[in-house]
């Protein structure tokens, strides 16, 4: 900081995403800023996002997070990956795990192995060859280690009541000195000359200034959106879901599966997502083509337990703002954009942001090509995650209903399409290095929802049927042993809360 000065960050939005940001930067900056957040009780959050990805635990290490007080205070579960039912046709399910299939030989992924033997389609799924699907499937849980085959054997995030996780982010960022302010933000004031925002007014007629403004004001966008008119790039052609009706019940007894479900609906899909004390529901459906009265008679009818609240109906556009990072505002969550939940992607998303602006802070005032990089970085992550998300739709044999017809037919972006015809042709997945979705994820849907690649890398038939045969086998009797030494599920959350210890 050339001039010595504190900058004064000032956050819009206290939900999820507002709180992150909060303890972020006042753990990474410490007395380089003050940080003031103003939330409005008036608004409130939008109260969903409950499934998170395995970046998430970074998160927590590097804010110092306890685990365990964390699990307590948001109900959390642990989440393996998640559960695709219904999408690649009717009747059909594969697990996208947080784990890779097999390992390389020779340099050569694994998948390509396994096409090689199994071209006929017969034998172990590919899946039974991921330590984290294996997991899921039998229900157990505890985190990778020595004896479960290594850190990296596999990885998981995590499930949690969505209303909670900003208040406890909220009493960690107050205790090290961020101001919260309870108001509603009335007017933004821009500066004449340089047409930055200059101050925030509040309804009590406080003015707040600052030098960097953060917009976590939710689908509202209110100064990113509302007051710099950034302009808005949809995807709605693509991804025509613009509604989810939103409804916990009680959860069933029993053992806790420690996953996320997306189960294909006639005009969408829907989310099922244990925590320890409820199950979260969801449809997330296009409203060009049910209606929302039906969708959530759809929801109420397959609920499997009791409902805990009346339904809710969402309503969002997939997109984002055009630049992420303008003049003094930021954007980080819903208010710079949104990709409906099917991957859980939307914290993910959050957390890039501010790890990508912890990065580039302008602590000696904004430089317009850090802006431009910080832009950039977000503008990657969100394509990247948009032709995944698209994959899940059109990559379906599906032809019972007007929507699934329409994402089966529909022209994809070419990056996708591209991506699409190497892996017909090669079953290779072009890599970009970075990001959240590796190769395991791709090939984790692409065979699951049934894309069978006419060939695969050369070198894969190498070595002699029989001894890959039962280097296979080998390889899920290891993954079949080390899953039946995790105990379930529900008991290691249970002894988890107790503090009992836990082996795997
Ligand atoms: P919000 O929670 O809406 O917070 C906005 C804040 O701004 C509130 O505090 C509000 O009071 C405040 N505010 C607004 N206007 C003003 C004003 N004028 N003055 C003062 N304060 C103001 N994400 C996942 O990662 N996983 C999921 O499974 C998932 N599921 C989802 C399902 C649905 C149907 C939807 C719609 C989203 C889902 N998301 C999911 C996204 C996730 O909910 C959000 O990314 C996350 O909650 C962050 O929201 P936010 O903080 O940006 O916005």
């Amino acid at each position: 900081m050339a001039d010595g000065k504190r900058r004064r960050v000032i956050i819009v939005g206290g939900g999820t995403a507002g709180w992150m940001t909060a303890a972020a930067l006042v753990q990474a900056l410490g007395s380089l800023v003050s940080i003031r957040l103003v939330e409005s009780a008036e608004i409130g959050i939008v109260g969903v996002g409950e499934a998170t990805f395995p970046h998430l635990r970074l998160f927590l290490r590097r804010l110092g997070i306890d685990e365990a007080a964390f699990m307590a205070a948001t109900h959390a579960t642990y989440k393996l990956g998640i559960m695709f039912n219904d999408f690649g046709a009717l009747g059909e399910e594969y697990m996208h795990g947080f784990a890779s299939f097999g390992e390389p030989l020779a340099g050569v992924p694994f998948h390509h192995y396994w096409l090689r033997l199994n071209q006929d389609a017969t034998g172990a799924a590919i899946g039974d060859y991921s330590m984290a699907v294996a997991a899921a499937r039998a229900r157990r849980f505890h985190p990778p280690g020595p004896a479960l085959g290594g850190d990296d054997a596999f990885s998981y995030a995590y499930q949690f009541d969505a209303t909670r996780f900003a208040p406890f982010l909220r009493g960690f960022a107050c205790a090290r000195g961020v101001e919260r302010i309870e108001a509603t933000v009335c007017r933004v004031e821009r500066d004449g000359a340089s047409g930055d925002i200059a101050a925030l007014e509040l309804g009590d007629g406080t003015r707040l200034e600052g030098d960097l403004f953060i917009d976590c004001s939710g689908f509202r966008s209110l100064l990113l959106g509302d007051a710099l008119g950034e302009g808005w790039e949809s995807w709605a052609d693509w991804l025509p879901c613009d509604r989810a009706v939103a409804m916990p019940c009680a959860r069933p007894p029993g053992e806790i599966e420690p996953f996320t479900r997306a189960i294909a609906m006639p005009s969408g899909w829907r989310w099922r997502i244990p925590l320890q004390h409820r199950l979260g529901n969801g449809y997330v459906f296009s409203s060009a083509f049910v209606s929302e009265d039906e969708a959530t008679a759809q929801l109420a009818a397959v609920l499997e337990g009791e409902p805990l609240a009346d339904p809710r109906i969402l309503k969002f556009q997939p997109g984002r703002r055009r630049r992420a990072w303008s003049r003094d505002v930021v954007g980080i969550g819903l208010a710079s954009g949104f990709l409906e939940p099917m991957e859980s992607t939307s914290i993910y998303l959050v957390q890039i942001a501010i790890d990508w602006l912890l990065e580039l802070f302008p602590l000696d005032g904004i430089d317009t090509r850090d802006q431009q990089m910080f832009n950039e970085l977000i503008d990657f992550e969100y394509a990247r995650i948009r032709d995944f998300l698209i994959l899940h739709y059109h990559a379906t044999r599906r032809d019972d209903s007007l929507f699934w017809n329409r994402m089966r037919t529909m022209e994809v972006p070419e990056s996708l399409a591209e991506r699409l015809a190497l892996w017909r042709r090669s079953a290779r997945v072009a890599q970009f290095g970075r990001g959240p979705f590796l190769e395991p994820s791709w090939v984790a849907v692409l065979l699951g929802q049934g894309i069978r690649p006419q060939g695969w890398d050369a070198r894969a038939q190498l070595p002699d049927a029989a001894g890959l045969r039962s280097a296979m086998a080998r390889l899920k009797s290891d993954i079949d042993r080390r899953v039946a030494s995790m105990p379930g599920h529900a008991s290691y959350v249970q002894a988890l809360a107790s503090g009992a210890s836990i082996n795997g």
